[in-house]
């Protein structure tokens, strides 16, 4: 059932049999699965993917596992939402929002690329996963690890949203909370990973976990009638999404499924953590770490693992990158809400603002269709938005009283 070759070096193009890897023992370039795409070409079309359940699954011969999915099998193809309302506002005609805010079981994109990382790792005969998280990979790892009887040491900074700390506790794994920020969780769990054999979803079993990025990418396609948008607005973290999504488009062209490619892919991040779209405008090769200061807690990776692959992936496509600020995030949140009905974490307020800009620079055409990533749920980061809403209308329990207030609403 596998269609996948090995791992090979993305800088020096060495190859590697299928392990629990993912740097290069020669260049320490990072690690990519390689598939037979002539015999996922014979397997995989139109009408097979058209056949199969609606989930991430359909498109299981470019996901690299060997046997039957064992995590997470009802996540995915969530909603392309042709956003009209919110198209008239920024005054383009074809506006899409790919909203992962539903769907899945934590409510975030997460839950696709740890559906595959698990899978993977229980294909690998591994009895605890492990992992470094923003937020949405704590909680995503907890809850599927859960499902999956596995061993779960998540590590976060101790920082986090209270109500994505407790949102993970509830499965019951171990959560560390370090203090520091994601980019010092990281490199400990870096050395953590070097003496204990735990599957760590974002270090060793990272070239699969990150595939699993892709199916976002098939279903933004499929769900436009087998077509590419003109354009793509991704969230960047440590860039891996970003890579993806445009891996999962050329993939679909490369196999036969779409016949046109032309998307040009966007990169968004917070102003208080933007290495890669820094890069990107300043036509640099060299991704600048910074110290993360954001309200966009999910995206705030200072040193991206991805950073100069996601910039290549801008460049190569003719799109771009663009930055906002926290205030600008609350606003792009609060204009999905009441425009589409569409409650986004801060994540989403940063593809919304960001898409809000590109089109007021010109940058995406009017003409054209665009397709925004909503990437989690705004339940899960309510506390950003604290005092940056209207207030409840409070009332006597008396008819009079409320007569008051309407009579203020209406005069509004
Ligand atoms: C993790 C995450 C991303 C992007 O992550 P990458 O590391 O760039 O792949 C985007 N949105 C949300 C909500 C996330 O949790
Ligand atoms: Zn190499």
């Amino acid at each position: 059932m596998g269609y996948v070759e090995g791992l090979k070096c993305r800088e020096c193009g060495r190859q590697y049999k299928i392990d629990p890897i993912y740097v290069c023992e020669f260049c320490f370039g990072p690690l990519e699965v390689v598939y037979n795409y002539d015999e996922i070409k014979k397997a995989l079309n139109k009408e097979v993917i058209l056949s199969r359940p609606k989930n991430l699954w359909r498109y299981r011969e470019l996901l690299p596992i060997d046997g039957a999915p064992q995590v997470g099998l009802h996540s995915g193809f969530t909603p392309l939402v042709e956003a009209r309302n919110l198209a008239s506002v920024l005054k383009v005609k074809k506006l899409y929002i790919k909203d992962d805010t539903v769907v899945h079981p934590t409510l975030s994109f997460k839950d696709r690329v740890v559906a595959v990382a698990l899978t993977k790792a229980k294909e690998f005969g591994f009895d605890t996963v492990a992992c470094a998280s923003t937020g949405n990979l704590a909680h995503s790892v907890s809850a599927h690890g859960a499902e999956a009887g596995l061993k779960r040491f998540i590590f976060i900074p101790a920082s986090l949203e209270a109500s994505k700390i407790i949102a993970s506790l509830v499965y019951e794994p171990n959560l560390i909370a370090v203090d520091g920020n994601y980019d010092d969780v990281n490199r400990l769990c870096s050395e953590i990973a070097n003496k204990y054999k735990w599957a760590f979803v974002n270090i060793n079993i990272r070239p699969f976990y990150a595939e699993g990025s892709k199916t976002l990418g098939f279903e933004i396609i499929e769900q436009l009638g087998f077509k590419a948008p003109d354009n793509v607005v991704v969230p960047c973290a440590s860039g891996s999404l970003l890579t993806k999504v445009w891996k999962s488009f050329k993939e679909f062209h490369d196999i036969g499924i779409i016949d046109d490619l032309h998307t040009k892919v966007f990169a968004a991040q917070a102003k208080g953590c933007n290495p890669i779209v820094t890069a990107i405008k300043s036509d640099s090769d060299i991704i600048k770490p910074i110290k993360p200061d954001t309200v966009a807690k999910s995206l705030a990776i200072g040193n991206p693992a991805d950073g100069y692959y996601a910039l290549k992936v801008t460049r190569e496509t003719k799109g771009y990158g663009e930055d906002v600020t926290d205030a600008e995030i609350i606003d792009g949140i609060k204009l999905l809400a009441r425009t589409e009905g569409i409650f986004a974490e801060t994540a989403g307020g940063v593809t919304v603002a960001v898409t809000k800009k590109l089109i007021e620079q010109g940058v995406i055409g009017a003409d054209e269709t665009t397709v925004i990533c909503v990437t989690g749920n705004g339940l899960k980061t309510q506390e950003a938005l604290a005092g940056h809403t209207q207030l409840p209308y409070h009332i006597k329990p008396k008819f009079d009283s409320f007569e008051e207030v309407l009579a203020k609403i209406n005069k509004k």
